[in-house]
């Protein structure tokens, strides 16, 4: 019987942008199955809870039968990977400074699970310049989101910003 093609997409999701949303669509057309795996970067500080980016998330991918979230919780995600034997890791490159921060974490990746292959996706033109980081940006002035994040992402935005 032919091995299901299992794929993770980790990332911070601070919030989940349409950028991560069109890379998971994509991924999910790839592969059989795609976990998206909310993981915790030491050197970031983050806006939300990793709880309300994982009901963020769920709540984005309903339409995606064959896509589901998950936390990772104080463990390396090739040691998750590893674990499961999941051997295809899926980011997105916007631009040539993501190409080298990608390259030096698949890198890093590989050195902890030999078998895991990263699958690099390029960002789609509409959301190349789409980050989480200038999201928030835009949400601390009281911008319009609606082009950024799913509306319901926008409002939690909203609220956090003004508390
Ligand atoms: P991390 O903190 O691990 O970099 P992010 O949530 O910032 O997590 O990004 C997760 C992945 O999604 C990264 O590979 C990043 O390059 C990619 N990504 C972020 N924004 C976009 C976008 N607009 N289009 C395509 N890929 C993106």
């Amino acid at each position: 019987m032919k091995q299901e093609k299992v794929a993770i997409f980790p990332g911070s999701f601070d919030p989940l942008t349409f950028g991560h949303l069109h890379l998971i669509e994509r991924s999910s057309r790839l592969f059989d199955k795609v976990i998206v795996l909310i993981a915790t970067n030491t050197s970031k500080q983050y806006c939300f809870t990793v709880a309300e980016r994982h009901q963020q998330i769920e709540r984005a991918i309903a339409h995606l039968s064959n896509v589901t979230v998950e936390i990772l919780a104080d463990q390396l995600v090739a040691h998750y990977a590893q674990e499961r034997h999941i051997s295809i890791l899926v980011r997105g490159v916007r631009n040539t400074i993501d190409f080298e921060y990608e390259q030096a974490i698949a890198t890093a990746n590989q050195q902890q699970y030999d078998k895991l292959e990263t699958v690099l996706l390029y960002a789609d033109a509409p959301y190349q310049h789409l980050s989480s980081s200038l999201i928030k940006e835009v949400a601390r002035f009281g911008g319009n989101l609606e082009k950024m994040v799913p509306a319901e992402i926008a409002e939690a935005m909203q609220i956090k910003m003004q508390a």
